[in-house]
């Protein structure tokens, strides 16, 4: 087996900084994080100024989508150029150094297609885990992708024909979506014994449920029904977006343990540069709400939606980290070993430790002070091959 001694680095492991300044990389595997002048490989790099992290992961995507479509798509577009798109944005997000991401959502399939071969080695992309058609009411959030179901029933029906397919996870939207005409961002789509029903019907067969959730009753359900990822988590109610933050609904999140994949994407910015001091001051005080509940966070993007590309997990990240009120390390844990916990890959990747997935990001400087070391990836190594060189 070709092994590598990534040595002279600067390494944090996932959880924090590592003593060590080599990784050994055996085939697709870490085989050993230690000292340069205690390991050799058949071949060493020199990896001066360089510091190593694991890969990042994107909780939360759309393959499907096109960041540049400004509405959301009648029905998938199923053709050979479209196809090729999905291709090109999982290349540009391996080189980003994103290695592994969740995608929540398509019509047809196709980021399963994508996914496979990624896996088999045929195309350059990060590992992805994918809920396909999410389970909707009708007429509900992103109905245009096939999953409405109006009672336990049909929400089985679309279950059975998810797993049919092959996907990872199942995905729920527990409330409307700002990207659906006639659907309510703050109002609830399922009643809390339906989405319990689902989340017991999914786990029946080892699948993790993810739950989009805007408004507060839905956050609620979903906590309580017992899904392992809320997205947005925006409080959003009759007062507003972000103008519902309850304390029993954080609690009921902090005692469940339900991860927050809030989907602070690079564009939130616009909230940081005071434009709307209201909402700012909102989404900040609830974001401080949840951390002093230790409520989880991972981070995520929803890339695919209008204005999000698939690659921009890492200029996200500075933004998170100011939004949410997060350390650059808090953050980076967020996207790396908390997030594989979260997505339930973490005895795959998401650390820098023997056994799991030579996954890594090598950057100039040191993301813990400064998190904008991220933008421009010197190396990126996936499943134990280097994707980028300087
Ligand atoms: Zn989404």
């Amino acid at each position: 087996m070709i092994s590598t001694l990534l040595s002279r680095l600067r390494i944090w492991d996932g959880e924090h900084p590592h003593t060590g300044d080599a990784i050994l990389v055996q085939g697709e595997r870490i085989a050993a994080v230690g000292s340069s002048d205690e390991l050799s490989a058949d071949t060493t790099v020199d990896c001066s100024g360089l510091t190593a992290l694991p890969g990042l992961i994107d909780a939360h995507v759309h393959m499907e989508l096109n960041p540049d479509d400004r509405l959301p798509p009648a029905q998938t577009d199923l053709s050979v150029a479209a196809k090729a798109r999905m291709r090109e944005r999982a290349e540009a997000m391996l080189e980003a150094g994103i290695t592994t991401a969740r995608d929540l959502g398509g019509g047809a399939w196709l980021e399963l297609t994508l996914r496979d071969a990624i896996t088999a080695g045929e195309v350059a992309g990060p590992r992805l885990l994918c809920a396909g058609q999410p389970i909707t009411c009708p007429s509900g959030h992103c109905h245009f992708w096939g999953g409405e179901a109006a009672d336990t029933a049909q929400a089985d029906a679309v279950i059975e024909r998810q797993l049919d397919k092959g996907v990872d996870l199942i995905k729920v939207m527990a409330t409307g979506g700002q990207l659906t005409k006639g659907s309510d961002p703050g109002a609830a789509q399922f009643d809390l014994a339906t989405l319990t029903h689902i989340v017991q019907r999914a786990a029946a067969h080892d699948k993790l449920v993810a739950a989009h959730c805007h408004g507060t009753q839905g956050i609620h359900f979903a906590a309580a029904a017992g899904v392992s990822t809320i997205e947005h988590c925006s409080w959003a109610g009759k007062a507003g977006w972000a103008a519902d933050y309850r304390p029993e609904t954080a609690a009921l999140i902090a005692e469940r343990g339900t991860w927050i994949s809030p989907t602070v994407n690079r564009g939130w910015q616009r909230y940081l540069e005071g434009r709307n001091q209201q909402m700012r001051e909102r989404i900040q005080g609830n974001f401080a709400a949840m951390r002093a509940k230790e409520i989880p966070f991972i981070a995520s993007t929803d890339a695919g939606i209008p204005g999000v590309y698939h690659h921009h997990l890492p200029l996200a990240l500075p933004v998170f980290a100011q939004i949410a009120g997060l350390s650059a390390e808090a953050v980076l844990r967020s996207a790396t070993s908390q997030a594989a916990l979260a997505i339930g890959l973490h005895s795959v990747t998401g650390r820098i430790e023997n056994g799991l997935s030579a996954d890594l990001l090598l950057v100039q400087g040191n993301p813990l002070i400064d998190l904008s070391a991220l933008a421009d990836p010197a190396q990126v190594w996936f499943r134990g091959r280097p994707v980028k060189s300087i």
